[in-house]
């Protein structure tokens, strides 16, 4: 899909790929769901230290706004790994796309 190449040029993640796009309609509105995944033998890292750990577990599937695209609001939906950090104990990986509890993009912020 074309978005795709779009969205790996202006916000490639190392460590992560974009999985299927999605156009939804709810409450009669449009929305662009945009799954992300972990790129195949990625590592976690540590929200605290930054460093890369083992996997611990996965959360549920997260929401994070995104700019929208012609006026329809766009959300990237991944589920958040927990890293095992051997500094830091468990501990909610670092995604580049946003930080900490906050649920809009840092692009879009
Ligand atoms: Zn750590």
């Amino acid at each position: 899909m074309l978005l795709k190449s779009i969205l790996n040029r202006i916000q490639f993640h190392h460590g992560f790929v974009f999985g299927s796009i999605r156009l939804v309609e709810k409450a009669a509105r449009l929305l662009l769901e945009i799954e992300i995944r972990p790129r195949k033998g990625s590592r976690p890292l540590c929200s605290v230290c930054g460093n890369p750990g083992p996997g611990y577990d996965t959360l549920k599937v997260r929401r994070f706004e995104f700019v929208p695209l012609w006026g329809i609001p766009v959300f990237f939906l991944y589920a958040m790994r927990r890293v095992d950090c051997p500094r830091c104990g468990i501990k909610v990986e670092r995604v580049p796309w946003a930080e900490g509890k906050n649920h809009l993009t840092t692009t879009y912020a």
